[in-house]
């Protein structure tokens, strides 16, 4: 049983909702619980309540990790430094997370991207445990992807945006106009959930594998990968999230391959684990962004 000095809090801060829960420094949860994602007063009112009652329950919490939607402000530096930035979230933009949480909760808070969090927990706990490099990629309602380098996960200006290149079209795919807000046909508005649900007119899970959507999608994302390699050389590449099924990890791989052309000699690229599933599963973001708190405290 853990004692109560180790304890963490952790917020995986989605759009549809905020997963809040107590972790110990071995990623154990005790606790969990789920709040729909309103406005920001009544969301954040609802999970200050939930740690209250947790430290109440279980003792002081060391330190809150966050894993959110973004963008966000990570530089230190910036006036408006921990906020939601530019989301098209309804209500959410420019809305200072971690000062509330700060303000509410007296903590430590420790704020990243939700795909950052993820790709650090997966360091810590998951397939990545061996690895000092790594990146974390989720398709489902948006395309997100977290950078690991040296242990730390990757900062600058503000973070990497990968979801949101452009990639080539697919001969198949020319008419396509995409679902982005910002871009219309970026990646993410080419390949999220929607977007391949725009093209089939049927739900994911009953577009059989022979469709030709799926030989469009695992290009795109073959192409994410092979940009992965070029620019940020991961050890390796996790890939969750709604979309993704076992059959797509070997077709992505061939894509990717195929988009570097044999540029970069490295025989890592070729094995079958250099791309594979998480290994944290459904707990990705939750058990991220308890390794947010763990690692920055
Ligand atoms: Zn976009």
């Amino acid at each position: 049983m853990s004692t109560a000095s180790h304890l963490y809090g952790a917020i995986e801060a989605g759009g549809t909702k905020f997963v809040c829960a107590i972790g110990d420094h071995d990623g154990q949860i005790l606790d969990e619980t789920r709040i729909e994602t309103r406005d920001p007063a009544a969301t954040l009112t609802d999970v200050c309540r939930y740690f209250h009652a947790a430290a109440h329950k279980f003792g002081d919490l060391r330190a809150i990790g966050v894993g959110s939607f973004g963008p966000l402000d990570l530089n230190p530096n910036s006036p408006t430094f921990g906020f939601i930035t530019s989301t098209p979230k309804p209500g959410w933009r420019h809305t200072d997370l971690a000062g509330a949480l700060k303000l509410g909760l007296d903590k430590p808070i420790y704020l990243d991207t939700d795909v950052n969090g993820a790709a650090l927990g997966e360091q810590r706990w998951g397939a990545g445990q061996d690895l000092d490099s790594l990146a974390y990629i989720t398709v489902g309602t948006g395309i997100g992807v977290g950078v690991i380098h040296r242990g730390h996960p990757v900062h600058g200006l503000m973070h990497p945006e990968l979801g949101h290149i452009y990639v080539r079209r697919h001969p198949a795919d020319s008419s396509f106009a995409g679902m982005c807000p910002y871009h219309g046909d970026c990646l993410e508005g080419l390949a999220c959930g929607a977007a391949i649900v725009a093209r089939t007119g049927r739900a994911l899970k009953e577009a059989p594998p022979a469709d030709p959507i799926w030989a469009i999608e695992v290009d795109y994302l073959g192409q994410l990968c092979a940009l992965l390699v070029l620019s940020h050389s991961p050890q390796r590449i996790l890939i969750g999230g709604g979309v993704m099924q076992q059959q797509m990890y070997p077709g992505i791989q061939e894509r990717m391959l195929h988009w570097l052309q044999d540029y970069i000699g490295a025989e890592e690229l070729r094995r079958s684990q250099y791309i594979t599933a998480p290994g944290l599963g459904g707990s990705s973001g939750v058990k991220g962004a308890l390794s947010l708190a763990i690692a920055a405290h």
